[in-house]
């Protein structure tokens, strides 16, 4: 149902000219990184949380269903309108409020993109680690409602190591503060955590405080190149038996290299590898050149070829490996991309079990991501216009998960549940668990206009 003149206006006066209903807003803002989409019926970019308790406020009198949005590069439809309503963006909460030097921490609005934060830490000696691929252009806010994790998280963690502190809105309309300035404290339940992670169901989160660290002096990295999938995803738990954990360990297999190959229009990478691992430690300069060495002599028994590097000049390798995502789109428009995780020991059983998957269904697939937290990103490609290889990617995708499972792993490792994985959950929550986490919503959301039919 479209909005009744009435409560466009009612919404007007409250964004005032930060309000739009013409068709272009409403496709501009009815998909994420998806391509899935639905028109909502409003778009609002409010400035503050007392506007976003007035919108709040007047959805949840009308049953208005409203969609948190950040930068809308969610990569499972978490952001899509998909029961119309409103579709609230924080692009225009990009401030960022407060940095201090001494207490390692940061205030910020949650529409601060990622990256650009992260910049002006990195000029003033500091750190935030949280490193989505996405970091240049996902937002704070996305990032901890998805409680993103990234390239780092194999040394620092996700996004939720970082959050001291949140205030959110909730679909009443009340304002509450959760969590703390400090970098510990443990007084009454975690409420902060519930938030993280829960995929704007639950309330709009309108500034948090992040925790930082000193900035590591430097990096070095080590790319190394294996004949096949199995070798280098079977090296991971030997290069962590050295005792060194590095600030990143990145997984790509053939399909992966090409596609970025043919997606920059350069070599990057040797296309003629199996697969490779590009690995970066932190830290002190001679700590960090030590460190990669004995990395590469574990690595090198079995690597076909091993190029090391000191300092920032690696940076193309890194920009690559951001690519890889956009880049598949060269072999097949679409895909089903998931971010499943298995444990640091299975990682070949589960490389292994999705070529056993994907090549019988005749389907092109890609693995690549942070194998040094057991997190890979299983892409199976297809052409939408393919109604048969579309049906064959959805089976696929249930045999991983089925894999996943039976690994002890987990279906999803930060790109959340959002609508694409809606009917998995159940693989791996308990009815149990399943039932507490609706009555929570419901508690919280009592007339579910909090992004809903998403996450749970
Ligand atoms: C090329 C590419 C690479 C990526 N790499 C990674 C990666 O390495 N690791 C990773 O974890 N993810 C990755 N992602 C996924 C995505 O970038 C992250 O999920 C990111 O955190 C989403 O941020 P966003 O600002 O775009 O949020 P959106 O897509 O706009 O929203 C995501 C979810 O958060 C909710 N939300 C947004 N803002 C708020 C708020 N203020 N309050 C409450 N709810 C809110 C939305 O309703 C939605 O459910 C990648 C995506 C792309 C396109």
């Amino acid at each position: 149902m479209p909005l009744s003149k009435e409560i466009v206006a009612a919404l007007k006066k409250i964004c005032k000219d930060r309000c739009f209903t013409d068709q272009e807003s409403l496709l501009l803002y009815g998909y994420d990184a998806t391509r899935i989409s639905h028109q909502p019926d409003a778009v609002l970019f409010p400035v503050s949380a007392g506007e976003i308790a007035d919108i709040l406020k007047l959805a949840n009198l009308h049953g208005i269903p409203v969609v948190p949005r950040g930068a809308g590069t969610g990569l499972t439809g978490g952001a899509v309108p998909i029961k119309g309503g409103i579709v609230l963006s924080t692009e225009k909460m990009n401030r960022i409020l407060s940095i201090s030097k001494p207490d390692l921490t940061a205030e910020v609005e949650p529409g601060v993109v990622t990256g650009t934060l992260k910049q002006m830490l990195e000029s003033q000696g500091l750190f935030y680690p949280p490193d989505p691929a996405s970091s240049e252009f996902s937002s704070i806010g996305g990032n901890i409602s998805e409680n993103s994790g990234g390239l780092k998280a194999v040394k620092y963690g996700s996004t939720s190591n970082y959050v001291l502190g949140l205030e959110v809105v909730l679909p009443t309309g009340e304002v509450l503060w959760l969590g703390r300035y400090t970098h510990k404290g443990v007084v009454g339940y975690n409420l902060k955590d519930l938030f993280i992670g829960s995929e704007g169901t639950l309330g709009i989160i309108t500034r948090a405080v992040l925790k930082l660290i000193p900035k590591p002096q430097t990096r070095s990295t080590l790319f190394a190149t294996y004949r096949d999938v199995y070798a280098s995803a079977s090296i991971v738990t030997d290069i962590l038996d050295t005792g060194i954990l590095p600030s990143a360990m990145e997984f790509m297999d053939h399909a992966s290299m090409n596609a970025v190959s043919s997606y920059l229009g350069a070599d990057v990478f040797d296309t003629k590898a199996g697969s490779a691992l590009l690995i970066e430690v932190d830290g002190e300069q001679e700590e960090t050149r030590r460190a990669i060495e004995r990395i590469a002599a574990v690595c090198k028994g079995r690597a076909v070829s091993m190029e090391t590097a000191h300092g920032p000049d690696p940076e193309k390798l890194w920009t690559a490996r951001r690519a890889i995502s956009p880049a598949l789109t060269k072999i097949k428009p679409f895909k089903l991309n998931e971010d499943v995780v298995v444990p640091l020991s299975k990682l070949p059983d589960l490389v292994l079990g999705v070529e056993q998957i994907a090549v019988p269904l005749n389907l092109n697939y890609a693995n690549f991501g942070h194998a040094g937290d057991g997190n890979i990103h299983v892409n199976i490609l297809y052409d939408a216009r393919d109604d048969d290889e579309y049906k064959r990617a959805l089976t696929a995708v249930d045999r991983v998960f089925d894999l996943v499972i039976k690994l002890r792993g987990t279906i999803s490792g930060e790109h959340g549940i959002g609508i694409t994985k809606l009917n998995y959950i159940t693989k791996e929550l308990s009815p149990a668990a399943h039932g507490l986490m609706k009555g929570i919503k419901h508690l919280i959301d009592p007339n579910n206009i909090m992004n809903p039919c998403k996450a749970i």
